[in-house]
This record gives structure tokens, C-alpha cells and sequence, in this order.
């Protein structure tokens, strides 16, 4: 495969330790972004980020920030974006400073809160501790810093509860994120028996409370989502129909699931990883759907899912995503909600028209249920 044939224009190096508690030294630094600037330059790469872990530079000091910062020279027409994921520990005035000097966007990724069950207080988790401080130095007025919270859902906590705490704490932009997940190794409610699609009911609920709000912050998911309804082009790596045009390095050069190629332990050359297969499949993921999908009706708007969310050890990504009616309940949810919201000949200009759960799943139960043996139930 001619490496050439994937196009992106974004690739993504993280820095983040990977089964690995030292931080990045210096050196390992220096000759893994002279590799990337190598491939910024052969590609033509128009935009390139780079993300670094909160921790390493915890443990080294501002300092370091800086020397870090110094080995970063790329061609001028890149763009280039760094990026900090911290779990909101390393956020004090004087961070917070620096990062909004030298423009590093802070991303706080955040798993704990939204794991508390609602019969728990939110505010006593001493994770939430460390993340609600260190988004009150971030929202110091006058300090201005540019943050955006991820976190990942769990369906088991009230959305009311999250919503107030979003909101009490002042969060102005959050990403939601699904639990990393495949038909090999199933989210947790598959195996529970719980709600089938409860990530999707959750969403909904929560869209609720956010569509009511009049000064609502900006969410990611439900921000593309909308976007998609009225058929605006989005780029996301969940949902839409686009190339995904970004690709994730990790401080080994490592991108997406480890293959024969990057398994001997060398770090492989960005060619081998830029035309590797997994990279390859991922950037037309969302063009090339498997049946099922390619029978969906709300396929523009779905994309599949997410390309890791579609693994099956039998199949390979030739799936529906396994959160398949979660992305169905809350893609549809948004998209009649606000269809029902526009004036009938609004409607009929735009080519809209109300889809229900039960006729979306109609379309591809037909073809699941003939290729039984060979789809896996959803
Ligand atoms: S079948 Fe499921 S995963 Fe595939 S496009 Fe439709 S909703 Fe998405």
C-alpha cells in the first residue's frame, strides 16, 4: 500500500506515558519530533498537534515546559497545536499561566466523577476534588485560560447530577466520550444485562436538560450532531461520513492497535505507520461500511461509529459499531427533536422527515437477521 494514498492532514503525537510511569526524557523528545517534522514536511501536513501528558511535567517543573517548547520547529506554513491532558492535577496559577502563554490547549480528561452512583456525593470523590480546583483557577476571571473537559460517560450516574455540576462549576466546553469498547470485549452493560442501549438513554436525557438551557455550554457531541441533522459537514471521529483525516502517535511512534508491524519492538518508521493497514481502513472507515451499515437509513449521520468501537476478532472492523443502538437512540433523539421544531414547509425544504427507532431498526434487522451467522447480535 502506497502511504501516499492516505491523505491526512492532521496527525496527533502523544506524548502520554503508555505502560510506562517515567516521564519522556528530553532526548526521547527531541528524536521523535524531528521524525514528525520530518513527515510534517515530505506530507505537506497542513495542521499538527501535539499532546503531552499533565504528569511529566508535574514531576519536571515549568522548565521543562520550556525546553520542550524550544525543540518544536516545524515548517511555518504548519500549523501547529499543542495540546495538555492532565486529570486536572497539575493545574495551578502558575501553570495555568504558562500553558495560556505559550497557547497549549488544556483537555482535562476526566473519568471519576461520572462514575459516581447517584446515591453518592459528587463533591466528596477527592478526584473531583483535584478536578473542580483546578477548574477554579482556571475560571479565575481576568486568567481566561482555554480548557476543555472530556469525560467519560457512565450511564449509571443521574445526568441531573451531572448537569448541575457542570454548570455550578462554570465548565464552558466538554467532550463526551463512549467507554473504549468492541464486540470482543463488551461494554459493561451488554454483560449485565441492563437497559440495551443505555449510553444512548443517557445522552438523551442529558441533551434535555442542556437543549432547555438557555446558556448552555458547548458540547462537542451534541454541537456535531445537530450539525449532521441539517446535513452541515462534520468532522468527528464518531460520527458523519467523513475521511478521518487524524491519526494518533504514541511516544513510540505507535499508532492504533498494534500490528505485526509495529510488534517488534523497533520503533517502526512513519511511513510504515502512516500506510499501515490500520491506518489505512480507519482513514476510510466512515466510506466503507459494512452491510448492516451500509442498509442503516441514518448511515450519513452515523458513520458506523467509531472504527475501534467495530473490532470483532472473526470479522476484524467489518461491524456495526457494538454501540450501535446507542448512537441510533441518540442520533435519532436530536434529529426529531428538532425537526419537530421547524415550520412544515421548513421541513419539506430541507428533505426531513421524523424517523423512529423502530423503523430504523427495521431497515437493519432485514439484513442482520439473513446474515445471521454472520453479524453479531446488536
Ligand atoms: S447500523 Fe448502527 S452503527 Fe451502523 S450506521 Fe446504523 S446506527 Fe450506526
Amino acid at each position: 500500500m502506497n502511504p501516499k494514498e492516505i491523505f491526512c492532514n492532521e496527525v496527533i503525537i502523544s506524548v502520554m506515558k503508555e505502560n510506562d510511569s517515567n516521564p519522556i526524557s528530553i532526548k526521547e523528545l527531541e528524536l521523535l519530533l524531528l521524525e514528525q517534522r520530518e513527515y510534517v514536511i515530505e506530507y505537506g501536513i497542513k495542521n499538527f498537534s501535539i499532546a503531552f501528558d499533565g504528569y511529566d511535567f508535574i514531576h519536571e517543573g515549568i522548565e521543562h515546559l520550556k525546553s520542550v517548547l524550544g525543540l518544536i520547529k516545524f515548517p511555518l506554513h504548519t500549523n501547529i497545536q499543542l495540546y495538555i491532558y492532565t486529570n486536572g492535577a497539575i493545574l495551578t496559577k502558575d501553570w495555568a499561566l504558562s500553558f495560556k502563554k505559550y497557547n497549549i490547549l488544556i483537555k482535562i480528561f476526566n473519568e471519576s466523577y461520572l462514575k459516581v452512583s447517584n446515591n453518592l456525593d459528587v463533591i466528596r470523590n477527592s478526584q473531583v476534588k483535584v478536578l473542580t480546583k483546578g477548574i477554579g483557577i482556571l475560571n479565575v476571571p481576568g486568567l481566561e485560560v482555554n480548557y476543555e473537559l472530556i469525560s467519560v460517560i457512565d450511564y449509571r450516574a443521574d445526568p441531573s447530577i451531572i448537569y448541575n455540576f457542570i454548570k455550578r462549576h462554570a465548565i464552558k466546553r466538554l467532550e463526551f466520550v463512549l467507554p473504549e469498547a468492541n464486540h470482543n470485549s463488551y461494554p459493561v452493560y451488554k454483560t449485565v444485562g441492563h437497559h440495551p442501549a443505555p449510553y444512548g438513554k443517557w445522552l438523551s436525557e442529558f441533551f434535555e436538560l442542556w437543549y432547555k438551557d438557555n446558556d448552555k455550554p458547548f458540547i462537542r457531541m451534541f454541537n456535531q450532531l445537530i450539525n449532521l441533522t441539517f446535513d452541515q459537514g462534520v468532522v468527528s471521529q464518531t460520527f458523519g461520513n467523513s475521511y478521518n483525516r487524524r491519526i494518533y502517535l504514541d511516544r513510540n511512534g505507535y499508532s492504533g492497535i498494534r500490528t505485526s508491524l509495529n510488534n517488534s519492538g523497533a520503533v517502526p518508521t512513519l511511513n510504515a505507520v502512516y500506510g499501515n493497514d490500520y491506518n489505512y481502513q480507519n482513514f476510510h472507515a466512515k466510506k466503507k461500511l459494512c452491510s448492516v451499515c451500509s442498509h442503516c437509513l441514518i448511515k450519513k449521520n452515523c458513520g458506523g461509529g467509531a472504527f475501534s468501537t467495530r473490532f470483532s476478532m472473526d470479522r476484524s472492523y467489518d461491524n456495526p459499531s457494538v454501540y450501535c443502538l446507542d448512537l441510533l437512540k441518540i442520533i435519532l433523539y436530536i434529529f426529531n427533536k428538532l425537526i419537530a421544531e421547524l415550520p412544515n414547509n421548513k421541513r419539506d425544504q430541507l428533505d426531513l422527515d421524523f424517523l423512529s427507532i423502530e423503523e430504523a431498526m427495521r431497515a437493519i434487522d432485514d439484513i442482520r437477521i439473513k446474515n445471521t451467522s454472520k453479524y453479531i447480535k446488536l
